[in-house]
C-alpha cells in the first residue's frame, strides 16, 4: 500500500504511540482494503458484503437466490456466488496482511435486489423456467413497506441457513487458501441486525458447522471468531446474554441511531434541519453520537457485555466511526477501537491520541 509520508506521518506517529483505541477500517475491495492499510488501519472492523453483489452477473446469481421457491434452485444460485465470493474475500485478506478481518454475513435491503424492469424479470424468468407472471408474483409478494426493518441481517440467516453457509465457505476457503500461501490471516465473523441470544446461536451453529469442517478436511491452524453487531436497541438491553455466544461486538450506530430515535436513516434529513434550527437536537444524530441516548445503550451494552465476557472485544463501525468527538466517546466507554472508511483513518488515529491527552 501506498502509505502516508512527511510530517503528517511523523505525527500520525507520535499520535499512535500515545492512543488506546485501535483503528481499523470499513472495506468492501481490496483496493479499499489496501488504502486503508496505507493510511494506518490495523485491520477491517466492517466488510458488508452486500455490496459485493451489485455487479451484473452477480446480481443475477442473487435475484435468483432470493426469488427461488425451491431449497435446489436456491443452492444452484449459490454455487454460482461461492468461488466469485471466495475471490474476494482471497483478495481483501490478502490486502490486510494479517491484520483481523471482520466480514458481515449478508445484510440487504431485499428490495434494492429485487429485479423492477420488465425486461429484467423476463431474462430472469427464463433462467428460471419460471412464468412472467409466475415470477412477478414472487416478486410482489417480497415486497415490504418498510424493508429497513424487514427481511434483511440475520433473518435472512435464519429463513435461508444456506446463505450463511456459502459466506462462511467462501470465507474460510479464501482463508485456507492463504494458510497455505504461508500468510496469517484472522478471519472475523460477523451477524448483523441480531437481537436475541437464540437467534445468534442458531446462525453462529450453521458457521461453526461449516467453519470447522472445512478446517479439519484441510488439516490447517486457522483460528476464526463468530461475533454480532449490536445495532438494534434489544440487543444493546440484552447483550450480557448474547455476550454468552458472541466472541466479539460491533457496535452499529447507523442502524441503532435510526432504532433509537425511530428516525428513517434514509428520509430523517427531510426534518432534521429544523430540529437543529429549533434548538431541539443539538447535533445530527447520524452525524455525531448522541452520548445521552444511542451513546448511552452502546456503553450499556459494552458494559453489560463485559460483565459475561469480561475480555470481550468491542468495536464501532457506524458512521461515527471516524468523527472525533465520537471517537473521544468511544475512548470515554473503553472501547477497543473504532472502524470508519478509509480515508478517515488518520483522522481517528489523531482523535484517538487526543481523546487520551483530554482525558489524562
Ligand atoms: C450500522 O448500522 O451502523 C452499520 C455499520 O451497518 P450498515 O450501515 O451497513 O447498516
Ligand atoms: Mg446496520
Amino acid at each position: 500500500p501506498q502509505g502516508l509520508e512527511g510530517p503528517l506521518a511523523e505525527v500520525l506517529g507520535w499520535a499512535d504511540e500515545i492512543r488506546r483505541l485501535g483503528v481499523r477500517t470499513n472495506a468492501d475491495t481490496p483496493k479499499d482494503a489496501s488504502i486503508a492499510r496505507g493510511f494506518g488501519a490495523e485491520g477491517i472492523g466492517l466488510t458488508r458484503t452486500e455490496h459485493m453483489f451489485f455487479q451484473e452477473d452477480r446480481i443475477f446469481a442473487m435475484r435468483q437466490m432470493i426469488t427461488s421457491s425451491t431449497l435446489e434452485q436456491r443452492k444452484k444460485a449459490l454455487s454460482k456466488l461461492l468461488p466469485m465470493q471466495e475471490d474476494d474475500f482471497y483478495g481483501i485478506f490478502k490486502a490486510m496482511e494479517g491484520y483481523p478481518v471482520t466480514i458481515r454475513l449478508l445484510d440487504p435491503p431485499l428490495h434494492e435486489f429485487l429485479p423492477k424492469e420488465d425486461e429484467d424479470i423476463r431474462d430472469l424468468a427464463k433462467e428460471m423456467g419460471m412464468g412472467y407472471d409466475e415470477l412477478k408474483a414472487t416478486i410482489e409478494e417480497l415486497h415490504e413497506f418498510n424493508p429497513m426493518m424487514g427481511f434483511r441481517g440475520c433473518r435472512l440467516a435464519v429463513v435461508y441457513p444456506e446463505i450463511a453457509e456459502m459466506q462462511t465457505r467462501a470465507i474460510i476457503g479464501a482463508a485456507i487458501k492463504l494458510v497455505k500461501e504461508g500468510m496469517n490471516v484472522i478471519p472475523e465473523i460477523m451477524i448483523p441486525l441480531i437481537i436475541e441470544l437464540e437467534e445468534l446461536k442458531y446462525v453462529k451453529a450453521i458457521i461453526v458447522k461449516a467453519a470447522d469442517e472445512m478446517i479439519r478436511e484441510a488439516g490447517v491452524d486457522l483460528v476464526y471468531k463468530v461475533g454480532t453487531m449490536i445495532e438494534v436497541p434489544r440487543a444493546a438491553l440484552t447483550a450480557d446474554e448474547i455476550a454468552r455466544e458472541a466472541e466479539f461486538f460491533s457496535f452499529g450506530t447507523n442502524d441503532l441511531t435510526q432504532m433509537t430515535f425511530g428516525f428513517s436513516r434514509d428520509d430523517y434529513g427531510k426534518f432534521v434541519g429544523h430540529y437543529l434550527e429549533k434548538g431541539i437536537l443539538p447535533t445530527d444524530p447520524f452525524q455525531k453520537l448522541d452520548r445521552v441516548g444511542v451513546g448511552q445503550l452502546v456503553k450499556m451494552g459494552t458494559e453489560k457485555g463485559r460483565s459475561t465476557r469480561p475480555d470481550l472485544k468491542v468495536g464501532i463501525c457506524g458512521e461515527h466511526g471516524g468523527e472525533p468527538s465520537s471517537v473521544e466517546f468511544c475512548h470515554l466507554v473503553g472501547l477497543n477501537y473504532v472502524s470508519c472508511s478509509p480515508y478517515r483513518v488518520p483522522i481517528a488515529r489523531l482523535a484517538a491520541a487526543q481523546a487520551v491527552i483530554k482525558n489524562r
